[in-house]
């Protein structure tokens, strides 16, 4: 058995069957990502884990015991939230020492382990701060060693960074995983970010509308999608009929859709050969994105980006027409629609 077991996980609110017979098994020390659009039923799944909601059926095992009964506190399980949900009337350092003082450990305990929290967080200068003079980063920091002092074996992470701009919310993703790997505990991060996970995790589980729809290490999901959900929701694929595929390069293959990534999409040069697809297109729009430019296509019906470095060459114009290129082995073919 792997470390924490989802065995046939179902939840049903009313008539709304919002998780759906859910399997997965979790190996010790990863970080894994629970990706999908809002409302599939993530933090539900996480709520499940936690204890904060009862299943409907299934089991859930950690470590070897079956927790799917056990009340909240006994389940050795970390939850941090996106609005942080600190206590505003306490200090960063009582905020952190609340989970050791309910269980009546010892002063002199409570103060190493705090300080040892304060200082693997980097607030061992704010400790003595209420929550409302600290930014959202540092109160997301607070609710993370409040949930790590009480040494879970799991760490469950709802959005937590989904409140913080872009650039804290890089700093923090780093920070979240150099402290998932110093301690080496197992951490279940729920985002409906797609390059979050990518960034952050050591296996991805995308979730469409309460089921899983496909797992993998980040490279696996991103580069071989299995289905037209996957290839829509990581990668930004383009994906176009055999029909309209066809038409756009000459060559029918058997699929439901063809995919492929934007940046695979090329300027076509003399010297590439037969392992590419070629065709003339329409520039449509012109997006700058800052290091890389996205262009949206359009030859007959087929419609779809291609982003190139912004630093190869003068952009294309609005309404120009030029050769483009794609190699044929960066094409999917997705089975299923
Ligand atoms: P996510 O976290 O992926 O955005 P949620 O797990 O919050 O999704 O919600 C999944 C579905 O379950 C939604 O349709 C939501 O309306 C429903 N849901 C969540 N919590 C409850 C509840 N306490 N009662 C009834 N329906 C709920
Ligand atoms: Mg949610």
């Amino acid at each position: 058995m792997a470390f924490l077991e989802l065995r046939g996980l179902n939840k049903i609110y009313g008539k709304n069957h919002v998780l759906q017979d859910i399997n997965i098994s979790i190996p010790e020390g990863k970080l894994i990502s629970f990706l999908g659009p809002s409302g599939c039923g993530k933090s539900t799944l996480l709520r499940c884990i936690a204890g904060l909601e009862t299943v409907s059926d299934g089991k859930i095992y950690l470590d070897n015991k079956d927790l799917t009964d056990v009340p909240i506190q006994k389940r050795d399980v970390g939850m941090v939230f996106q609005n942080y949900s600190l206590f505003p009337n306490l200090t960063v350092f009582d905020n952190i020492a609340f989970g050791l003082k309910i269980r009546k450990e010892a002063k002199e305990v409570i103060a190493r382990d705090v300080n040892e929290m304060l200082d693997l967080v980097g607030l061992t200068h704010k400790k003595d701060r209420f929550p409302a003079f600290l930014s959202g980063g540092e109160q997301q920091r607070v609710a993370l060693a409040r949930a790590l002092i009480m040494k879970p074996k799991v760490l469950l992470l709802d959005e937590p960074l989904s409140a913080l701009d872009a650039q804290l919310r890089k700093n923090l993703q780093n920070e979240i995983r150099r402290i998932q790997r110093q301690l080496r505990i197992t951490t279940l991060f729920v985002t409906h970010d797609q390059s979050e996970a990518m960034a952050i995790s050591d296996i991805i589980y995308l979730f469409n509308i309460g089921k899983i729809e496909s797992s993998g290490s980040p490279i696996e999901i991103y580069m071989s999608p299995k289905t037209e959900f996957a290839a829509r929701f990581i990668g930004n694929y383009n994906l176009l009929t055999s029909e309209i595929f066809s038409e756009l390069t000459g060559c029918r293959l058997e699929a439901a859709y063809l995919a492929f990534r934007p940046e695979v999409v090329k300027l076509s040069e003399p010297e590439f050969g037969d392992d590419s697809y070629f065709f003339s297109a329409a520039v449509k729009e012109v997006n700058i994105h800052g290091n890389f430019i996205r262009y949206v296509l359009l030859a007959g019906k087929a419609e779809f980006s291609m982003d190139i470095l912004s630093d190869l060459g003068d952009p294309l114009l609005i309404g120009e027409t030029r050769q483009f290129a794609i190699r044929k082995d960066c094409v999917l073919t997705i089975h299923e629609s």
